[in-house]
């Protein structure tokens, strides 16, 4: 796969779903890949980039920003309170927010940074034990509650169970969205984007399909 490859599977599930490509934006999920293959994705001109690790973003994008402009990232792993303001001077969005004490952390960050990261609230569609994430019957009282802390909510983020269906995931992640007035959808992976672009996706977060698959080392 490729980067080129992969947009064209996007125009062509946007074409399929009567929707406009740029719509969608495309997040290259860069974690534990070499430097190499990051900065050959960065010469192709992509510039929307995901991480899931605070320290490993720190090590690697500052650098990259001093030599392309327009990077965005995108932390999409869960994120610890006292890595908060880290994130939040690294990021340009963070799609992990699931807890009243990491909205009430970003909140007094925001003040005295003057300025916030777009957010997004992970929603635990499956109720996976394991899994972050708010539980879908709690996630219109937490919406309210980073509404009442004027916070820059966009939207809304899941990871489907590995075993399920992920399109009843995605219904569900939209169906909270719409009846809460929200328009950011960030779901869908390498194996099921197309099908996330199809139920409303606005933030697909494709890894191994673009970048090759992860080697943990
Ligand atoms: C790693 C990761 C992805 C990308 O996964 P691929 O299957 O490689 O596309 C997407 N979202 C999150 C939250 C991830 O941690």
């Amino acid at each position: 796969m490729s980067l080129a490859e992969i947009q064209t599977r996007c125009a062509a599930a946007c074409d399929n779903a009567g929707r406009d490509v740029t719509e969608i934006n495309l997040i290259a999920v860069s974690k534990v890949q070499p430097n190499e293959r990051v900065e050959s994705i960065l010469d192709e001109g992509h510039r929307s980039f995901g991480e899931n690790k605070v320290q490993e973003a720190a090590g690697k994008w500052p650098a990259f920003r001093e030599r392309y402009d327009g990077i965005k990232l995108h932390l999409i792993g869960p994120l610890q309170t006292n890595k908060v303001k880290q994130a939040m001077q690294l990021a340009d969005a963070i799609h992990t927010v699931d807890r009243t004490k990491l909205a009430n952390t970003i909140a007094r960050h925001a003040q005295e940074l003057g300025t916030c990261p777009d957010l997004f609230i992970q929603v635990n569609t499956g109720e996976e034990e394991q899994k972050a994430g708010v539980l879908p019957g709690d996630a219109d009282a937490f919406i309210a509650e980073m509404r009442a802390l004027d916070l820059p909510l966009q939207g809304l983020m899941c990871i489907p169970p590995v075993d399920e269906e992920p399109s009843l995931h995605f219904a569900l992640l939209a169906k909270i969205a719409t009846r809460n007035d929200l328009t950011g959808l960030s779901m869908g992976m390498s194996s099921d984007f197309e099908i996330a672009i199809a139920l409303g996706a606005t933030h697909i977060r494709v890894g191994s399909a673009i970048f090759g698959e992860r080697v943990y080392g």
